[in-house]
């Protein structure tokens, strides 16, 4: 080793506080990314535990090593108890691991609308295993915002599903009861809406909030739970909104082949309700 010690390269710590008090932090190796868009700061950091991780407005969004959790429950619940989806729309979700998730489906499209193409460009350079999807001859990607869309358009689709960010900034309106009053309207006659809900732990008063207005909105309202190890409370909630399908009656399909986390026996567990989630949020129940 030469005289002077090699100069150590200081280590890169990301924290993202869950609380004033508490949080998840890595050391990462490097960022590869750091910009701000119209709507957001966005970075991607490399990391020895997470893999590639994706960052807005400072909240981890995806990480390449526990990212299946996650994409996983979010697709597959609704995808699996619909008998036959066909169109598939997405809200969100510019790194494309949901689309990756729905394309495993013989479905005939799958159309995304994600806000800010800059996520997009990033998915494509430093998350190929998610963003391959866009290539799918079946993928529709476009750059909106998915509140407006939802507004405007006369399409109707039988799975939809919100992958956005938590409810700061741009996504704050699709966390709301009139953005779900109109998703409700683009649904086909026996259509399921799947969305990320939040930390069951960090969240429970949004959560309840929400909880009370989707209860009013469909007849089937149900949470269900799943582990994201890189998100707040590492325990993660979404929503499974339904007219006509009962999320907790018995799947005759198999799931697609090739998955690291959702099975059947997943699905019938994930519905069920912990003592701390109030049973108010449970309609649908006979
Ligand atoms: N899995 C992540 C989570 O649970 O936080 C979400 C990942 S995905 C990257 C979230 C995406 O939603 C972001 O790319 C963000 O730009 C997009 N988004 C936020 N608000 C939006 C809106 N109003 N319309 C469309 N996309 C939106």
């Amino acid at each position: 080793m030469s005289g002077r010690s090699a100069r150590r390269e200081r280590p890169l710590e990301f924290r993202e506080y869950h609380t004033p008090t508490n949080g998840i932090f890595f050391i990462a190796r490097r960022r590869l990314l750091k910009a701000r868009t119209p709507f957001q700061k966005i970075e991607v950091f490399e990391t020895d535990s997470f893999g590639r991780v994706l960052v807005l407005d400072g909240l981890v969004q995806t990480t390449e090593n526990d990212e299946f959790f996650y994409h996983e429950m979010l697709v597959h619940p609704a995808l699996i108890a619909h008998p036959n989806p066909r169109r598939v729309l997405i809200i969100g979700g510019g790194d494309g691991g949901t689309l990756r998730e729905v394309l495993r489906y013989p479905v005939e499209k799958a159309q995304l609308i994600e806000i800010d193409a800059a996520v997009v460009s990033a998915a494509r350079k430093y998350f190929p295993s998610l963003s391959s999807s866009f290539l799918d001859p079946r993928a529709e990607v476009f750059i909106a915002d998915g509140n407006t869309f939802i507004r405007q358009s006369d399409e109707r689709f039988d799975v939809i599903l919100v992958d956005s960010s938590d409810p700061v900034g741009p996504a704050t309106v699709l966390h709301q009861k009139d953005f779900y009053g109109h998703l409700k309207d683009r649904l086909e006659p026996g259509g399921i809406i799947a969305a990320q809900s939040g930390s069951v732990f960090f969240q429970r008063s949004q959560l309840r909030k929400k909880a009370a207005f989707l209860g009013q909105l469909f007849r089937f309202a149900r949470f269900y739970f799943g582990p994201v190890p890189a998100y707040p409370g590492g325990w993660w909630c979404y929503e499974f909104l339904s007219d006509r399908v009962d999320p907790v009656r018995p799947i005759r399909r198999q799931p697609p082949a090739g998955l690291k986390y959702y099975n059947l026996e997943i699905h019938r567990a994930c519905f069920a309700r912990p003592g701390i989630f109030d049973p108010f949020s449970e309609r649908g129940r006979r």
